[in-house]
């Protein structure tokens, strides 16, 4: 999904907030990067409950609470999607089992790249352009690691590694529904063809702004203790990526143990494109959240060092007071709509009022971000809006770590996004095969390409 205009916008009561461009800049490529991910690009809001026309969506206060839909990518595997126009493509060529361990730079300039072997050997990558793309941990490790002091590369070098952020996650509450099938039906993923749509809860804007809020999505986690509609899923799920469960004859022999739900789920599936009919053991209100970016939540080199003899990142990750009182204002709303509307009762979790059983319970979304986050000034950040590390000519960075804040959007679709956009600008700055530095000698081999 995309991030929201106000996930981009400064926001008074969020500090640190702020792209240095609009969402609008990033139009054109959003609709690239869904393309290139092969999702529809018909939005991620209430309008998606037309394709599912059999479903009258939840009528929440639209003063409150929105509609939103995270639509998943049909093949998942992009390394295989993509490989065939890697390979084929002249310009191209892909060193693997290569490991990056430091970028190199020559006044002002980046000239290349330090690379390993899985024999350990040494190779210089000799380049004018670099693009880090790494993730958001390594990328801020690897400038680290560049730098003799252990801070970070270019003029705003004090920023690296800090305002590490993530998409907490927390259970706030159990959902009892009398007619369980309502939320069901329509809070469990929807299927057309291959296309798969998540539909979810969001916090609308302008409650954010007036309430001093950060952005937010909630999600009904349905708990289902039949196993063989568990075993029939994972098997599908196996499927679904070309690979086998992790016991495929125990899974295939316990789906068939229970022919009945699971050719019933099977038919809903495939003929309605709709979720289980089972009914589930246990119903959660789980809310997703943007962070309060922190300079204190980091990544900085750890005395410990990995194969290489590199010192390995450390994570400090915090969580911030704020993310707290969303989620717990944002349940309270759900939950007197819930009523409101007769659909369902809510019992509160001690996440609701002890806030060390929030901390206790909050698990990360495997989505970090932010640290070598994008402004127009050095002062307040490590690369400027064309991603080009500030005061390094040539030297660029690309994914979650660029995010000056993360809204709650699941983080590839704008990652994708912010590269082709890179790459759009690099096609014209620096045309491929006329790089001025730009001659790749991998040297020895050990490599493969
Ligand atoms: C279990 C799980 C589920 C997820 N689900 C979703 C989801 O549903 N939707 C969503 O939007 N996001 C999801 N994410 C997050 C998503 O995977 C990341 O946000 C995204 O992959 C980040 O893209 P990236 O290109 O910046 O980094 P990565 O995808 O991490 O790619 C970095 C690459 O760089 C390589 N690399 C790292 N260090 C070095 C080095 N020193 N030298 C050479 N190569 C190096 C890595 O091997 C890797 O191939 C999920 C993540 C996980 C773990």
């Amino acid at each position: 999904m995309r991030l929201h205009p106000i996930d981009v916008r400064p926001r008074p009561w969020v500090p640190h907030s702020g792209w240095p461009i609009a969402l609008t800049d990033l139009d054109e490529h959003y609709a690239a990067a869904e393309r290139w991910l092969g999702v529809t690009g018909r939005g991620y809001g209430a309008e998606r409950w037309q394709e599912h026309p059999d479903l009258a969506p939840i009528a929440w206060d639209s003063t409150r609470l929105l509609h939103d839909f995270t639509e998943y990518v049909p093949k998942p595997m992009l390394g295989r999607v993509h490989r065939p126009a890697l390979v084929h493509n002249p310009l191209v060529q892909v060193i693997l089992n290569a490991t990056v361990g430091a970028v190199l730079t020559e006044d002002g300039r980046t000239t290349g790249v330090v690379v390993y072997g899985p024999d350990r050997r040494r190779v210089e990558i000799r380049a004018g352009n670099v693009v880090l793309a790494a993730g958001a941990i390594e990328n801020a490790r690897l400038l680290q690691l560049s730098d003799p002091a252990a801070i970070g590369l270019g003029d705003g070098r004090q920023h690296t590694g800090r305002f590490l952020q993530d998409h907490p996650i927390i259970r706030t509450a159990e959902v009892i529904a009398d007619d369980f099938r309502l939320l069901q039906d329509r809070y469990v993923a929807l299927h057309r063809g291959k296309r798969r749509l998540f539909p979810k809860v969001r916090l609308a804007p302008e409650v954010q702004q007036e309430r001093g809020l950060l952005d937010a999505t909630a999600v009904f986690v349905h708990d289902h203790s039949e196993p063989g509609l568990a075993a029939a899923r994972r098997v599908l799920t196996a499927a679904r990526a070309r690979r086998m469960t992790e016991r495929p004859v125990a899974d295939v022999l316990t789906a068939l143990r229970a022919p009945v739900p699971v050719l019933r789920d099977g038919y809903r599936r495939f003929v309605f494109g709709r979720s289980t009919a089972a009914r589930p053991s246990a119903v959660w209100l789980q809310v997703w959240l943007e962070q309060t970016p922190d300079p204190d939540s980091r990544i900085s080199l750890s005395a410990q060092t990995d194969r290489l003899g590199m010192a390995r990142a450390q994570v400090d990750w915090r969580v911030g007071d704020r993310e707290i009182e969303t989620s717990r204002e944002m349940t309270r709303w759900i939950a007197a709509d819930l009523q409101r509307l007769g659909l369902a009762r809510v019992r509160e979790l001690p996440a609701m009022h002890d806030d060390d059983a929030w901390r206790a319970g909050v698990t990360d979304a495997f989505h970090p971000s932010g640290t070598t986050r994008m402004s127009h000034s050095p002062d307040t950040g490590v690369v400027d809006p064309a991603l080009q590390i500030h005061g390094v000519h040539g030297l660029h960075v690309v994914g979650g770590s660029v995010f000056p804040t993360g809204g709650y959007a699941n983080p590839t679709l704008t990652i994708v996004a912010l590269a082709l956009r890179l790459a759009d600008r690099l096609a014209v700055t620096a045309p491929p095969g006329r790089d001025p530095g730009g001659t790749v000698q991998p040297g020895g081999d050990g490599f493969s390409r």
